[in-house]
Order: C-alpha cells, then structure tokens, then sequence
C-alpha cells in the first residue's frame, strides 16, 4: 500500500478451519455492490439464504443489476449444493435394495449418465444426475463466465431443471417422511425455492409438476403428454420414461 491510499474498513469473511456452525457465517448483511469478488452473486444468494431461507419468493426475486441469466445459473448451482444435503437424508433408506429403480409418479427413469442410458438404483440415479448437472455448469465451454451467460448455453437450465425435479419428486412419492423433514421440518423450502424459479423462468414444464405446494392437496390428476422426445405413459407400475440425452 502507498502512502496515498486511504485503508478501507472491510469485513473480513473467512470460515477458518475449526469453527463451529453457531459462530459460522457471523458477519453482516452486504449490499450487492459492496460485494467485490468475482463471486459476487452467489455470495449475495447464500447471503439471503443464510438470513431467512423460508422466504422464497424474496430470494428468487432478480436482484438489481444482475443479469436474469446469470440468476438462474446460481441458483441452479445452488440448488445443486442443497440437494446434497437431501442424498444424506435419503441414503439411509433409499438403497438399491429398496429403491432398485428410479422411479417417481409412476415413472420410471433411465439415467442418462452412462454412455448409453440405463436403470439405475434411484440413489445412484440422483447421485449421477447431481454430478452431471455440477459438471455441466462448471463446464467452462457452456459457462464461461459468473457475469453472462451465452445465449447457446440457455438450453442447459431446462434439462437440469427437469432432472433435478425427479430427485425432489422421488423423495416425495417414496420417502415421504424424509421429504417433509427435509423440505418442512428443517426449514430448507428447497422444493419451494425450486418450484418458485422453475415457474418464474419456464424450467420445468408445469404439467410434469406434481408435487403440490406445501399446504396445497395432494391432486391425483394425470395429464399425458409426449414432451421432448420422450413418451410418458399413464400411472401404472410399469410405466416407463425414456431419456432421449
Ligand atoms: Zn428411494
Ligand atoms: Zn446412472
């Protein structure tokens, strides 16, 4: 520093190894402006997470100044990261031997994880959907950058979206206990935030959408639809959807 520049009082934010999770996170609120990392947006999104995380429609609410895009992308990682925590509280009871298949609202689905799709075991289908989504949007040739995002790479959030709503879909019809726990009881509204973003930016087809609003009646409508190259078949044990990807 030279003698010409003025010290600026900063808060410094840093979780040192050790800390405990009740003195974790203890710094103030900063503006978006203030914040000047490269990470700017997605330190300001686990911000208004960290303060009052059952208030989705404030956090999906565009902040000032940031791209609608760039939005999207970070709560995707976000929601990719928080998910984690759902595998944890499903991996007791979601075993191969009690999930052998992935399946949810009468579907079953093929993971497309592997180089031709397959079934697997619904845990393994959560974990590699998870891993492709995170691979995808930390792929520098589709997002390049935290500040845009090209306009090619637009596509992706649809296909992440919809994957991501099967493992909140699956925990739902199959481990409905879990689900109420983690989405309710715990206090993440994840499945809320989701459906919230998905619904504000058109990610998930609202037909494929049938997990009610916490609150709202469980709806036992089916609606059928052949959608993007797949073939979606009625309610049944052996119905079947096919990933085209
Ligand atoms: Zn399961
Ligand atoms: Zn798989």
């Amino acid at each position: 520093m030279t003698d010409l520049e003025v010290p600026v009082q900063r808060t410094l934010r840093r979780l040192f190894p050790g800390t405990r999770l009740e003195n974790a996170f203890q710094w103030p609120i900063e503006s978006l402006d203030a914040l000047e990392s490269s990470f700017n947006v997605q330190e300001y999104l686990q911000q208004l997470i960290r303060a009052d995380r059952s208030q989705v429609d404030k956090l999906v609410e565009l902040p000032k100044g940031v791209d609608d895009e760039v939005w999207q992308y970070e709560h995707l990682r976000q929601v990719c990261l928080e998910l984690g925590l759902l595998v944890v509280a499903l991996a007791p009871e979601c075993t191969a031997e009690n999930c052998p298949e992935m399946k949810a609202e009468g579907w079953l689905y093929l993971c497309a994880a592997h180089p031709a799709t397959q079934s697997c075991p619904a845990i393994d289908y959560i974990i590699h959907t998870l891993d492709g989504a995170t691979t995808l949007l930390n792929n520098a040739k589709y997002f390049p950058s935290r500040i845009s995002v090209p306009e090619p790479s637009l596509k992706h959030f649809q296909s992440i979206a919809r994957r991501l709503y099967r493992i909140f879909a699956h925990a739902y019809c199959h481990h409905r206990e879990i689900y109420e726990i983690f989405e309710a009881s715990n206090d993440t509204s994840l499945y809320a935030r989701f459906r919230l973003l998905s619904r504000k930016y058109e990610l998930v087809p609202p037909n494929l959408i049938t997990i009610p609003d916490s609150g709202e009646e469980d709806e036992e409508e089916e609606e059928e639809e052949g959608e993007d190259g797949y073939s979606r078949s009625p309610r049944a044990s052996h119905s079947t959807l096919k990933e085209t990807e």
